[in-house]
């Protein structure tokens, strides 16, 4: 039966063959850097100049990266699918956008955004981001940060992707390592509601066996065929 409202929850995988690394596989982020010293909010308040040229070197690949053939048919599926499709992503790029996703719900924020750690203003930011940038809202000089979520702080958008998963019939997870909660427990959430849980992955994720169906394989080649077969062209 086709479900009537799909939620997709995408993760690092989805870009990898953008050119974005990963941050748990084998040659990851995280093998590089300390999440400690670069993603909390502590990594920020010890050494901050550390923190922003980490993410100015992600911003930077980010604006150079280009969408890739998952991030179109996701687009394709919000576009064409008779039902409902909520995007949610863990990712911080903006591909799904530039893949020609209108509506992207981003729980860990956005690297082409700032956020003032004052006054909480929020505007976007392409270039490389300094410790004597001033908000362009309230003026505080040394404020501005990246606008993403570091672990110990909350992710955004929750009600709404709560309420969302609440009500969807099919929960689709696509290229995540299941490794970050509160994203890592959506497949539970989903299916304690009665979804239907669908992993598209490039191997099985740490919680894998929570899916009712797992489909392996690079996000560029599975993601296609999977709308393809949603759409009925497949
Ligand atoms: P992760 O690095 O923990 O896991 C990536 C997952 O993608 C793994 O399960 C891996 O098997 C899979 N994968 C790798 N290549 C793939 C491919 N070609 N096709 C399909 N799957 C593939 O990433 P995560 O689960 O998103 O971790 C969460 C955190 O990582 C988030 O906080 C997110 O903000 C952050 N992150 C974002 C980006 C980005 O914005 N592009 C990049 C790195 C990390």
């Amino acid at each position: 039966m086709r479900a009537s409202h799909i939620v997709i929850l995408t993760g690092a995988g989805v870009s990898a063959e953008s050119g974005l690394g990963t941050f748990r596989d084998t040659d990851g982020l995280w093998t590089k850097y300390d999440i400690a010293d670069v993603a909390t909010p502590e990594g920020y308040a010890k050494n901050p100049k550390l923190v922003l040229d980490f993410y100015n070197a992600r911003r930077a690949n980010c604006r150079a990266a280009p969408p890739n053939a998952a991030h179109e048919a996701i687009a394709r599926l919000q576009r064409e699918y008779p039902g409902r499709v909520t995007l949610v992503t863990q990712n911080i790029d903006d591909l799904h956008e530039r893949g020609g996703s209108r509506q992207v719900i981003h729980m860990h924020g956005q690297i082409l955004q700032a956020l003032c750690a004052e006054c909480g203003h929020q505007w976007g930011w392409t270039g490389m981001m300094e410790l004597d940038d001033i908000c362009h809202s309230c003026a505080t000089l040394g404020a501005v940060r990246p606008d993403v979520v570091w672990f110990g702080e909350m992710p955004y958008h929750m009600e709404a992707i709560w309420a969302r998963i609440a009500e969807c019939d099919l929960f689709a997870a696509i290229g995540t390592s299941g490794a970050v909660y509160p994203a890592a427990g959506f497949v539970s959430d989903a299916q304690h509601r009665g979804a239907r849980t669908l992993e598209i992955n490039l191997e099985p994720s740490d919680n894998a066996a929570c899916f009712d169906e797992c489909r392996l394989g690079p996000a560029s080649e599975t993601v296609p065929m999977w709308v393809e077969g949603l759409l009925g062209d497949g």
